[in-house]
């Protein structure tokens, strides 16, 4: 009998990646008993117009540098390299036909984008093609979704799961550095070197 591949897709903007991600995805990959764990770093993010935000390439990269030595994590180029807006149905759709029907994906973000997923392009189809993990401050509650779906679509399934680091932010951490206040054990020695190697998140005065 063939071993259904049991992968997880971290999405994320990883602007930049911090202990709470780590954290996240290593707690999924134990509790949903997962083989591994890809981290999908959002090529052109739809929702953020309101902020601008550092380039695909830096985001990728500090996310690699933060997997490295981990064997169960790998990163994806796949949003970042697929031209236009991202959507995440775009990439399910395209890890689905890549992967076949042998794998089961879980799509692992915070929970506030969960939330809103009844409203991302191809809503109806998510269901058919991931479980969604909903990573939650402890104490949150994740919103049922079966409620606002309307009548003959079914709901994706999402399972919480509550983590304590998601105390840190990638806001928190970009504040942090625009005001020269210290990220030390809030993100990867690595990763705080290439923010400040490269200048993000300094005050234009400060580059
Ligand atoms: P966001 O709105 O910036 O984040 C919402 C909250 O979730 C923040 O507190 C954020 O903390 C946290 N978060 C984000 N990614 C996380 C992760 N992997 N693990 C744990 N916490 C996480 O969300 P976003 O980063 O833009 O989007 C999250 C995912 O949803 C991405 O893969 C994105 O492409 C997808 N998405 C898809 C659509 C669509 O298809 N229409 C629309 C929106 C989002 P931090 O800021 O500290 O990460």
């Amino acid at each position: 009998m063939i071993k259904t591949l049991r992968l997880g897709i971290m999405g994320g903007t990883f602007d930049p990646v911090h202990y709470g991600h780590l954290v996240t995805a290593e707690e999924a990959l134990v509790q949903f008993d997962l083989d591994r764990v890809v981290f999908m770093p959002t090529g052109r993010p739809v929702r953020k117009t309101h902020r601008s935000v550092s380039s695909a390439e830096d985001r990728y990269l500090m996310t690699v540098i933060a997997t490295a030595s981990n064997p169960d994590f790998e990163v994806s180029r796949l949003e970042i390299d697929r031209p236009g807006d991202t959507y995440t149905v775009d990439t399910l759709r395209q890890l689905r036909d890549s992967y076949g029907p042998s794998t089961e994906l879980f799509f692992i973000t915070g929970a506030d984008a969960i939330r809103e997923i009844l409203t991302w392009k191809g809503a109806e189809e998510l269901a058919g093609l991931t479980t969604f993990i909903a990573a939650t401050r402890p104490g949150y509650e994740a919103d049922p979704l079966t409620d606002a779906m309307p009548p003959g679509v079914t709901a994706p399934r999402v399972e919480p799961m509550a983590v304590p680091a998601l105390a840190i932010s990638s806001s928190g951490i970009r504040a942090r550095v625009a005001d020269r206040r210290p990220v030390r054990y809030l993100l990867p020695e690595a990763v705080s070197a290439y923010i400040v190697k490269n200048g993000l998140y300094a005050r234009d005065g400060d580059r």
